[in-house]
Order: structure tokens, then C-alpha cells, then sequence
């Protein structure tokens, strides 16, 4: 599927979205602001931004939370921070319900207060690149057929930023915050891809 026709959905309940679809649009992909849940239906992928989990939990409500289930087990999903808490199995600090398309455990707000936020250095396909993160979660545990994509720190055996099961992706820092797209281009090539891979 060429990027020109493909419909990235970005969810825009809260938090960071806007920033996502530019990046998203200056790749070349049509973006689609999911407000709705049958705004789902339309969409070749989805990105779950950051913000805070809890309230997107609250404003999806059942109904929305049911659907986004559904579409994440069928469909590419991309989380950024409060995104990835969503999409894993486990969530810690407090427990809180998680959509379950990636099986990992992810501990909230892991990094204290001192350090709310930052820019580091980290590897991502063993190339080094950029990692903005805001009151990031920690993912603590990656279940079988879970592969790291990128680590935080120039050291492989860092911990895990950005995590891939098939067609599920996610990542505890904010690529749409640095100005290089790489990341958002390996998502488009899940999405191109999506049809194929296995999970
Ligand atoms: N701390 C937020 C949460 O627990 C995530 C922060 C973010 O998305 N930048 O949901």
C-alpha cells in the first residue's frame, strides 16, 4: 500500500495528537482525527498518542474501550507513552486497565519527579536517535515474541523504549517531538505491511 493512499487514524480525545498528525501528514499519509468510535472503521492504522492513560480510559468509557480492543488486535496500532500504557497486558503505579494488544508490563511515571522530563540518546534499529520523554512510563517486563526495537542509551542491553509485536508498536518516549521521522516511517511501513505479519 503506497503512503499516499493509506488513513492513519490519530485518537484526539486528549493529549499530543497534533503533533502526530503533522508528522504523519508530511510523510504523506491522509490523517483522520478519531473522536468517535466508528471513526475506526475508516482507518488503516492507528496512532494512540501520549497524555495521561487514566483520563483516556475515562473518556473512551466501555464502549469506546471495546471497540479500540477490537480494532487494536485487527489493525496496526502505534502508542506514544500514555499510548504504549494503553496497549500493554500489565500496567503498574497504580493498576489500571490495559487494552492488551502487547504483553508487557509498563509502570507509570517511572522516572520520579526529578526528572519529569527529558531529552537522552538512545538506539533505535542500532542507530543512535533522539528520545523525548515526559513523565514516562518504564517497561518492566517484555513477553515472548516481543521485540525490542529501540533501547534507551547507547548500551543494546538498555532498557526497552520502544517495543513491536507484528503489527502492534510502542513507545515510552515522544518521536513526534523530535524533528526526525524515522520512527513514524517504520510505523508506515507496519501499516503497509500490517495485512502480512503474523500476530
Ligand atoms: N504519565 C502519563 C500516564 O501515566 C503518560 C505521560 C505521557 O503520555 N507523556 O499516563
Amino acid at each position: 500500500m503506497p503512503t499516499t493512499t493509506m488513513k492513519i487514524g490519530v485518537l484526539a480525545l486528549q493529549g499530543d495528537f497534533d503533533a502526530h498528525r503533522r508528522r504523519i501528514e508530511e510523510l504523506g499519509a491522509e490523517v483522520v482525527l478519531v473522536k468517535k468510535p466508528e471513526q475506526l472503521n475508516e482507518i488503516d492504522g492507528l496512532i494512540i498518542p501520549g497524555g495521561e492513560s487514566g483520563t483516556f480510559l475515562k473518556l473512551l468509557g466501555k464502549d469506546g474501550f471495546a471497540k479500540l480492543k477490537d480494532f487494536v488486535r485487527a489493525k496496526p496500532t502505534f502508542g506514544t507513552c500514555a499510548g504504549c500504557i494503553l496497549l500493554a497486558t500489565d500496567v503498574e503505579n497504580p493498576k489500571q486497565a490495559g487494552l492488551g494488544a502487547l504483553d508487557i508490563t509498563v509502570r507509570r511515571n517511572a522516572y520520579g519527579r526529578q526528572i519529569d522530563s527529558s531529552i537522552r540518546e538512545g538506539l533505535f534499529l542500532n542507530e543512535p536517535i533522539e528520545m523525548v520523554f515526559i513523565r514516562a512510563p518504564k517497561i518492566e517486563r517484555v513477553g515472548e515474541g516481543v521485540e525490542v526495537i529501540a533501547t534507551e542509551g547507547k548500551d543494546k542491553d538498555e532498557v526497552p523504549v520502544l517495543v513491536r509485536k507484528g503489527k502492534t508498536l510502542a513507545a515510552t518516549f515522544h518521536p513526534e517531538l523530535s524533528a526526525d521521522p524515522r520512527i513514524h516511517k517504520y510505523f508506515l511501513e507496519l501499516v503497509a505491511n500490517g495485512k502480512h505479519s503474523p500476530q
